[in-house]
């Protein structure tokens, strides 16, 4: 409605107002933040007698991929390009970049070691990286990351399992929780209750991957068996309309990542179809996140834009979406107060209400 009477913004004019918004980013993979100057660095490493150009030929290879599982694949392969948990310094420096650039104040961001720690490193080594680097953004920035452990379901129970006991060996402020992502298809949620349960107990927050390439059930598996807290996309929930209503009176947001779901192809084939419209408008806590930035070649801010410019968002709904990455974070309620507040504050030059 809204809509109507708001003048419309080009994207140059929304992009630059919505960089201004304070904004959480609570969907996003530490290791496809990287930026390609890092894979491509990373690559020539490698193989030494490659030059920029032959280098760019191996990205395009490796990114060649038309279905979640081919994407997984192409994940582990840029993962595979890590010589040392050091080289976990180049890809905090991209994420400071990209924090910045996307006027991000707050993050929690993925990090997924099952790779790592089959390479043999040591977790606690790896988690020491994360640390140094999450105090340096925010020393550097005023930033602040937190870290969930992606226990991952690609690889079995065991693995999950085995990932968890790392991290309770491990613990340190900065890494709050543990999510489920990976294969949706051949780790279903159910398998990993006692997982969550586990963690849970031992005070870290639990959120996880579903209804992204698996129908309804898996979100039912995922709020009723691993009773996350949130759901990574659940954009199969769209078909399901208990399911909405139940989301919506247990308040568990959904982390929502148009461009990855259009990608994924498996509920959604047009930004301009995508569901979130449809959850937004049946009073879920829907957040924007852009999950996989080099992957997909989105930023947060492009998936504010294509929220505008595609599914017909109103300036007024995005203000919503932004206060919402900070509710459905989990930062404390003075922090979210804090927070909203200032998106109230910035707000305020909202360049299609000036005069
Ligand atoms: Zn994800």
């Amino acid at each position: 409605m809204e809509r109507t009477t708001e003048k419309q913004l080009g994207k140059e004019e929304f992009l630059n107002f919505f960089r201004k918004i304070p904004k959480a980013e609570i969907h996003l993979h530490l290791e496809a933040v990287i930026s390609r100057d890092t894979v491509r660095r990373f690559i020539r490493r490698r193989n030494p007698e490659f030059d920029d150009e032959r280098a760019e030929q191996e990205i395009g290879r490796i990114f060649t991929y038309s279905d979640l599982n081919g994407f997984i694949k192409a994940y582990l392969a840029v993962q595979d390009l890590y010589d040392s948990p050091a080289d976990f310094n180049d890809v905090f420096r991209d994420l400071r970049d990209y924090l910045v650039r996307n006027g991000i104040k707050y993050a929690e961001i993925f990090a997924a070691p099952s790779a790592f720690i089959k390479k043999g490193w040591d977790f606690s080594e790896i988690v020491s990286v994360y640390m140094k680097n999450v105090i340096k953004i925010e020393t550097e920035t005023g930033i602040k990351v937190r870290i969930l452990i992606d226990v991952s379901r690609t690889f079995g129970f065991e693995n999950a399992e085995k990932n968890l006991q790392l991290l309770l060996a491990n613990m340190t402020p900065v890494i709050i929780g543990i999510g489920l992502g990976g294969s949706e298809t051949n780790g279903p949620a159910r398998l990993f209750g006692s997982v969550f349960e586990k963690a849970r107990s031992r005070g870290l927050v639990t959120v996880a991957h579903a209804g992204e390439d698996v129908g309804p059930e898996s979100v039912w598996d995922t709020i009723n068996i691993l009773r996350a807290a949130r759901i990574g996309h659940g954009i199969s929930s769209a078909g399901d309309e208990k399911l909405i209503d139940e989301l919506v009176r247990r308040n568990i947001p959904l982390e929502v990542c148009p461009t990855s779901n259009v990608f994924t192809r498996k509920f959604v084939s047009t930004m301009k179809e995508h569901p979130i419209r449809k959850f937004f408008d049946r009073g879920i806590t829907v957040t924007l996140n852009s999950d996989d930035p080099l992957f997909f070649g989105v930023e947060l801010l492009d998936e504010y834009w294509n929220a505008y410019a595609e599914i017909g968002f109103s300036l007024a709904e995005l203000r919503k979406i932004a206060e919402n990455s900070f509710r459905a974070s989990f930062i404390g309620d003075d922090e979210k107060a804090k927070f909203i507040d200032a998106v109230g504050k910035a707000w305020d030059g909202n360049p299609a209400t000036a005069r």
